[in-house]
């Protein structure tokens, strides 16, 4: 089935949306996005995710190519035009076509591309089971806060987890696990939440804010700090939090099983208030 694809003010049938082979998102990663979550075809932490957008072009000196209001309404195409329930939007903005040079134009003309993707958030398999993640260093650029398209590292971590047989990587650097290759890492001990406090080491997780948010509310202890790997394995849960994951359990860390090896129950607890959080608030 084929999906309407956005491509610079165009509404297209997805074999016929194309960009310039002189994108700079082409031609040097050059570019920034967002995936955004669609429950009951409404999109979850809109704004959130329209504000990290900003925050990433302004990061890159990249006119933004339209307002929150415009950006909410092409979503919200998106998901009508597909009708689209449970899924994802995925936007992305680059610098755009211009002749190849390191240095960029003066006058760019952004391409904006958005797409969508069906998939089942609430009961992904996934979450019954939890993640088998391995450790694997950090070797990606050192502006992990701007939300590059620049995604080859990433990908090569999540292909080297695939070939141990595991489902994702988390990377570490100076001895501390920075984040997942597409989420936010978490771990559970003596009671206390901990994720890794914000910096350019990590992307800001949209994810990540809403669940610091409600474990507060909940009273739950919460820690920002970096963790090592060693902590993690002997953590009494682990989770990873992303806009397409939600809270996810891990249950095994480079082989060594957490627990009973199941998903554990405050992690289990963070998802279900994450989930309702996320269907009361969808705009
Ligand atoms: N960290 C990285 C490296 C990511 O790529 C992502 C999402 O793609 C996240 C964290 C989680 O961010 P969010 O919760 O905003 O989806």
């Amino acid at each position: 089935m084929s999906r309407w694809v956005h491509v610079n003010g165009d509404w297209l049938p997805e074999a016929a949306a194309k960009v310039s082979v002189f994108d700079r998102g082409f031609l040097f990663a050059d570019g920034v996005y967002e995936v955004t979550s669609v429950l009951d075809g409404k999109l979850a932490d809109f704004d959130g995710h329209a504000a990290r957008l900003m925050r990433s072009l302004a990061a890159l000196e990249m006119p933004a190519p339209c307002d929150r209001d415009r950006l909410l309404a092409l979503h919200r195409e998106a998901v009508a035009r597909n009708d689209l329930t449970e899924g994802m939007v995925y936007l992305q903005v680059t610098r755009g076509a211009a002749e190849r040079d390191f240095a960029w134009p003066e006058a760019p003309e952004p391409s904006v591309v958005l797409f969508t993707q069906a998939r089942p958030l609430v009961e992904a398999p996934a979450a019954q089971r939890g993640l088998r993640v391995i450790t694997v260093p950090d070797l990606r650029w050192g502006r992990r806060d701007i939300k590059t398209v620049q995604l080859l590292y990433p990908s090569m971590a999540k292909m080297q987890a695939k070939a141990a047989g595991c489902d994702d990587a988390w990377m570490v650097e100076a001895g501390h696990v920075t984040e997942g290759t597409s989420n936010n890492a978490w771990i559970i001990a003596g009671g206390r939440i901990v994720t890794r406090g914000l910096g350019t080491e990590i992307l800001h997780g949209i994810t990540r804010a809403a669940v610091l948010r409600l474990a507060d509310e909940a009273g739950l202890a919460i820690e920002e700090r970096a963790f090592t790997p060693e902590e993690a394995k002997v953590a009494d849960e682990a989770f990873a939090t992303a806009a397409t994951i939600f809270v996810m359990p891990v249950v095994e860390i480079d082989g060594v099983r957490l627990g009973d090896g199941t998903p554990g129950p405050l992690t289990r607890r963070l998802r279900a208030l994450y989930i309702d959080e996320m269907r009361r608030s969808a705009i």
